[in-house]
């Protein structure tokens, strides 16, 4: 059977772009393949980018992770769900990756030249990021990555260094690929200005009030060919049919296609109809949530318990690799 890796970031407040593009595939994923799918908040990386050190926030975002991924439906019983730093063996492997890798290949890292270059002095945990990312999935020898688009290059780099290792130290890790969230592509921001992202304040969030989320959608942007209520748009064109196509039924998209080709229904009832689909998608992760963030135990142990379980894979591969490089025993 396939192992799944997958890294959550600790972002906090997730939006429907990490909702339709990797929880719920995530849940699926673990409905499929149980306690061989493994999924850990990765927050040592966090720390990487120089601009975003918050230690007073590190903690309550990667509980915040962890609690909206458990309200999206992430069963901890059923997958291995933890906190990268609860598992020291990250680290560890991370190093002997370290010391295999090129750091020319580090340096044609898109994502790293982008960070890079907006920094005057660039620590060399940014460099490293990737080799940890690397680790954090051959530390459980897994075989399935599910990933956005932005990130193939770093499992592409993971392969390379589990063959180099396995070229140099003898046969140990496999070379993963990577399973692309296609819908985490399409997703707009709610600005209409490409995609949904935090850093660029346009996203609606999973755990967003309602009140809140209509305000944004009120003011979206439509297909700009509707200027009078008379006149025909295209949904196709416009971020409000994308969102019906991931939150409405069948019958109401079909309503919302042919209304706004003929001019049938206007644009603030089609945002209506669009709300309510959201309420029917959003109200039970909502509901889960609210009972995590009263029983925050519940959260907490489910994390220790996701640790020990991944420290029962992580121990003995770390074992076999420390025997492999002909470390003293
Ligand atoms: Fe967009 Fe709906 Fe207006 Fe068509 S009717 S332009 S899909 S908001």
């Amino acid at each position: 059977m396939p192992r799944v890796f997958s890294g959550i970031q600790p972002t906090g407040d997730p939006h429907i772009g990490n909702y339709f593009g990797a929880m719920k595939n995530y849940v699926r994923l673990g409905e499929e393949y149980g306690k061989n799918s493994i999924y850990c908040v990765v927050d040592l990386h966090a720390p990487t980018n120089p601009g975003a050190y918050d230690p007073a926030r590190l903690a309550a975002r990667t509980f915040e992770m962890a609690l909206a991924n458990m309200a999206v439906g992430l069963d901890p019983q059923k997958v291995i769900f933890f906190a990268q730093s609860h598992v020291p063996e990250h680290t560890e492997l991370a190093w002997l990756f370290t010391v295999i890798t090129p750091v020319g290949e580090l340096e044609r890292m898109t994502q790293y030249k982008d960070k890079a270059g907006q920094l005057e002095s660039v620590p060399a945990g940014l460099l490293m990021y990737p080799v940890l990312q690397a680790a954090d999935i051959l530390l459980y020898k897994a075989d399935t990555v599910p990933v956005g688009e932005d990130q193939v290059q770093h499992i592409e780099l993971t392969r390379e260094i589990a063959r180099k290792f396995n070229h140099a130290f003898g046969e140990t890790f496999p070379e993963p690929r990577a399973v692309l969230a296609k819908d985490a592509l399409r997703i707009p921001g709610v600005d209409g200005q490409g995609k949904m992202s935090k850093s660029k304040g346009n996203t609606l969030g999973i755990l967003e009030g309602f009140d809140s989320i209509w305000q944004k959608l009120r003011v979206a942007p439509t297909d700009p060919a509707r200027v009078r209520r008379t006149d025909p748009g295209d949904p196709d064109k416009c971020l409000i049919g994308d969102y019906h196509k991931l939150f409405s039924d069948l019958p109401t998209i079909e309503t919302v296609y042919v209304g706004c080709r003929t001019a049938g229904i206007g644009c603030v009832d089609c945002k209506k109809m669009l709300m309510e689909g959201i309420r029917r998608e959003l109200t039970p992760v909502q509901e889960r949530a609210a009972e995590l963030q009263a029983d925050p135990d519940r959260v907490r142990d489910a994390l220790a318990t996701g640790a020990r379980e991944a420290r029962e894979i992580a121990v003995p591969v770390m074992e076999e690799a420390r025997e492999r490089v002909g470390f003293l025993k």
